[in-house]
């Protein structure tokens, strides 16, 4: 349930009333909103519930006391009502600009992701992105430097100021990731990996969440849960494409989880058209009808020679095309109040 405070509520009201929910066993969370404190108490047995909240609206200093019935909770917009905005470095997520994170799939040696770095600055993206950990359908395919990886993506941020994000696929890796990395990536395979999202959850480092390619908004959004649950409430969320019957398409972009999303959550929404689509020349109009629909974010795959990429080539655009795409996508943000 969530608690909603009333405006003359004070610090020692919430102190008293955070006690007061530990001592009953609530696992709490607290939201400061520009208008309202809302607490999030967490885990109370089915049965109680209707009891408890009424022992808690005889305190002076509650406004009301709502049931969430969602099967999420602290990522949901009832909890805190204001859009989350998460920083990284001096990047905001989830504000009016609309952040572009670029690079390579794979980091395949330090000449190209520094290149790929210098071009995806200079063409305005602000984050780059990069795999070091691989995951990979095929047992034979490319799976990545691993730390070596890390420690050139670190390199490119040294050079170029740019946070760096890059993907996690093990709970054993986590502190090694968590040591160079800006952003934590789950990739659309581990979405459901609830021990990979618990251990996510202990960390203070932003993390942003793919959803599983054949995972309802639900699922997703209680994947999410996992990790707010712990306490790491600095989650975006990312649209990357689901399965359906369509096999020209890599995936099918589902552009409507992005307004959907922001509808019932305050999380910020990143959109990959790159593995939403699987084809190059896809990736700069699904690029803008994400702006359009309100991603917060985009991540997009950007390769020197992308006709030599060792990972997702076919998907990847060239320093050109993704220039282009950048000045498209000023247009089309500005037309939804928004800029790049
Ligand atoms: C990636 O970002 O390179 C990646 C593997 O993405 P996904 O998990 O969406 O397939
Ligand atoms: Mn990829």
């Amino acid at each position: 349930m969530i608690i909603i405070l009333a405006p003359s509520a004070t610090e020692s009201d919430l102190e008293e009333l955070v006690n007061n929910l530990k001592e009953r066993g609530y696992g709490v969370h607290i939201s400061k909103g520009v208008e309202k404190t809302i607490v999030g108490a967490i885990g109370a047995p089915e049965e109680d519930k209707a009891i408890i909240a009424e022992q808690l609206s005889s305190f002076s200093y509650v406004e009301r006391v709502i049931p969430i019935l969602k099967p999420y909770k602290i990522v949901g917009r009832e909890f805190h009502p204001d859009k989350s905005i998460i920083r990284v470095g001096d990047v905001d997520i989830g504000g009016q600009r609309v952040v572009v994170m670029a690079g390579p799939c794979s980091v395949e040696s330090e000449e190209q992701t520094i290149e790929t770095a210098k071009a995806v600055k200079a063409a305005g993206a602000s984050i780059l992105r990069g795999g070091a950990f691989k995951p990979s359908t095929s047992p034979y395919s490319f799976h990545g430097l691993g730390e070596d990886a890390l420690k050139i993506l670190a390199a490119a941020r040294d050079i170029t100021g740019l946070p760096v994000i890059t993907e996690v696929m093990d709970t054993r890796d986590v502190e090694l990731v968590a040591k160079y990395a800006d952003i934590l990536q789950i990739g659309t395979r581990n979405m459901t990996n609830f021990a990979l999202l618990t251990e996510l959850g202990n960390i203070k480092k932003p993390v942003m969440l793919k959803r599983g390619m054949s995972s309802t908004i639900e699922e997703w959004l209680q994947a999410a849960e996992y990790i707010a649950t712990k306490g790491n409430y600095e989650i975006i969320l990312c649209e990357r494409g689901i399965r359906t019957f369509e096999t020209f398409t890599r995936n099918t972009f589902d552009v409507s989880a992005i307004p959907a999303v922001g509808g019932l959550s305050h999380l910020p929404i990143a959109a990959d058209p790159s593995h939403g689509t699987g084809k190059s020349s896809l990736v700069p109009p699904v690029a803008r009808a994400a702006v359009a629909a309100g991603a917060d974010a985009l991540i997009v795959e950007v390769h020197p020679t992308p006709e030599k990429a060792l990972k997702d080539g076919a998907q990847s655009l060239n320093f050109a095309a993704f220039e282009n795409m950048m000045s498209e996508l000023a247009l089309c943000a500005r037309a939804v109040g928004r800029y790049i």
